[in-house]
């Protein structure tokens, strides 16, 4: 785990002072959104710059400089970058897929809550981030006006949940729910945690990753204060298990919040068996518990992130033979067309062979007998 701030080699951040550094709020107000800030950052050629243009016209761009420290200049293929940086592949839409494979506007009863399986939903309540994922599978709503602190907009939710009785389980995503604001987050979590039949809250967000300063002592008492509160995040490379990050997560555990780790199977970013050893050793290191691998879902705009199932197979595979059990996550397929979840699962040759001849139970020469 490398320490960041010392090693910001990005001349307009050099200067800053640690308290600056550390401080979310300017993290949050100095992320580059901008094709020019973008460029002045990286020292580019502005003749790329158009090419640029037109990603952002479709898919915005923010990245907090914390992140964006992560990044090594000197690596052309940087997992980092390749995560945040803007990329013309995004648009070029090479072998199609869709905005929403999913179907998740299907099933949203009110506008922003999906509710696809009985016993729980998941409430969109912004689609505002630290730092835009070009992998991410809701990046169609970038640009859409979600205002997290829209009270009319979350009372809906709160009102169809508290009428659904089956729904036990609320899980709290964006967009990032941690950039909505304090008050607005501890009122919406304390909302549905007075709903009798809410037994537990899940909150998803990849802020440990990207602006890991934002938990703070004032954040994780709010969650504790909702508990039974769940934490999911999404590590996708070593590289981002940096000390902040494990402090992050390490404030979250000592409120009282597990902290789970749900990755993307990325080309190029992390599909082979040392990088995920590398990224389940780290995280069980750091006490998160790795617990989905996602095959990346066929979005438009993330072709070139997609890697083969059968790669991921195979990557399971070697991680099921060489990993101990609490570093393996469940590798799994959301179906398009909203079906859910299909776990995929390493099926070694010899029992395929098996299952079809019996060969393996009932092989003669195996009996005692
Ligand atoms: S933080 Fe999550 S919702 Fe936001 S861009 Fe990344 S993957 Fe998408």
């Amino acid at each position: 785990m490398k320490s960041i701030h010392s090693n910001v080699s990005v001349k307009s951040w050099a200067l800053v002072s640690s308290k600056d550094w550390y401080d979310w709020q300017w993290q949050y107000k100095n992320r580059i959104q901008t094709v020019p800030q973008f460029a002045r950052v990286l020292g580019m050629n502005p003749a790329i710059l158009k090419e640029y243009t037109k990603v952002v016209r479709y898919y915005p761009l923010c990245i907090t400089p914390f992140y964006f420290s992560l990044v090594n200049m000197a690596d052309e293929n940087d997992p980092i970058a390749l995560q945040c940086f803007l990329d013309r592949r995004e648009i070029e839409y090479s072998r199609g897929g869709v905005d929403d494979p999913l179907e998740e506007v299907r099933d949203m009863p009110v506008p922003g809550l999906i509710h696809r399986y009985p016993d729980r939903c998941v409430v969109i309540i912004t689609n505002t981030c630290a730092t835009y994922c070009r992998h991410c599978n809701r990046k169609r709503m970038w640009k859409k006006k979600i205002a997290g602190d829209n009270a009319a907009y979350l009372m809906q939710m709160i009102d169809y949940v508290s009428k659904t009785p089956d729904i036990r389980e609320v899980i709290v995503s964006g967009g990032d729910p941690l950039t909505v604001d304090e008050g607005t987050l501890d009122w919406f979590l304390g909302s549905l945690r007075a709903i009798s039949h809410i037994e537990v809250l899940r909150v998803g967000s990849r802020i440990p990753v990207t602006m890991p300063m934002r938990i703070t002592r004032q954040l994780c008492f709010i969650l504790h204060k909702h508990r039974p509160l769940w934490f999911n995040t999404q590590f996708n490379h070593p590289h981002e298990i940096t000390p902040e990050a494990a402090k992050a997560c390490e404030m979250l555990l000592e409120a009282g919040i597990p902290v789970s780790n749900q990755s993307v199977l990325l080309r190029g970013v992390n599909d082979n068996f040392e990088t995920m050893r590398d990224l389940y050793y780290g995280l069980q290191r750091i006490s998160v518990r790795p617990y989905y691998l996602f095959q990346c879902d066929p979005v438009k705009g993330t072709d070139h992130f997609r890697a083969d199932m059968q790669s991921g197979i195979k990557i399971m595979e070697k991680l099921w033979r060489n990993v101990s059990g609490l570093c393996l996550p469940q590798y799994v397929f959301d179906v398009p067309g909203g079906k859910g979840k299909c776990p995929l699962y390493p099926f070694p040759d010899f029992l395929a062979k098996s299952l079809t001849t019996n060969e393996y139970f009932f092989d003669k020469k195996r009996d005692v007998n």
